[in-house]
């Protein structure tokens, strides 16, 4: 049973593996961070984000990142380097642990549910049939709450 995680990622609860959704490749172990197994690229975030205004005259506030305070990295899947994630983080610190889940409680959660192998959108996003985006207001109504006695 692979359950998916993100766009990406996915773990596999019979190996306790992490997965790449794109090419399918075994990450490492899905009790530890994901991001301990992909290539990291530390991006200059003034070159993610290039200033708006004129850095000479606005050396602060040009809606630039300072690399000083801020760093950007972007995780890419090894084999088939598709990214996996970009994190907005303070320079020096280690990547962030995002994603933890208690796989004991997931191969439980799963015992009982049909595998999902593509994403979509889930029953409790689906719009009713008749319910429009526009028009009247449905759902729940007005009219018992503060009723005059
Ligand atoms: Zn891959």
């Amino acid at each position: 049973m692979k359950v998916l995680i993100t766009e990406y990622l996915r773990i596999d609860l019979d190996t306790e593996q992490w997965e790449c959704r794109h090419c399918g490749r075994v990450h490492g172990p899905a009790r530890e961070n994901y991001k301990k197994f992909m290539l990291i690229h530390a991006r200059n975030p003034q070159e993610v984000h290039r200033p708006l205004l004129n850095p000479e005259l606005y050396p602060a506030y040009n809606f630039s990142p300072d690399p000083k305070v801020c760093a950007i990295y972007e995780y890419y899947c090894p084999d088939c380097a598709t990214m996996i994630e970009a994190e907005y983080t303070v320079p020096g610190h280690m990547p962030l642990h995002d994603i933890e889940y208690d796989i004991d409680a997931l191969k439980v959660q799963w015992s009982t549910r049909e595998e999902i192998t593509e994403g979509g959108t889930g029953p409790d996003n689906k719009r009713p049939a008749n319910c429009s985006t526009h028009g009247h207001h449905h759902g729940h109504s007005h009219a018992q709450h503060g009723g005059q006695a």
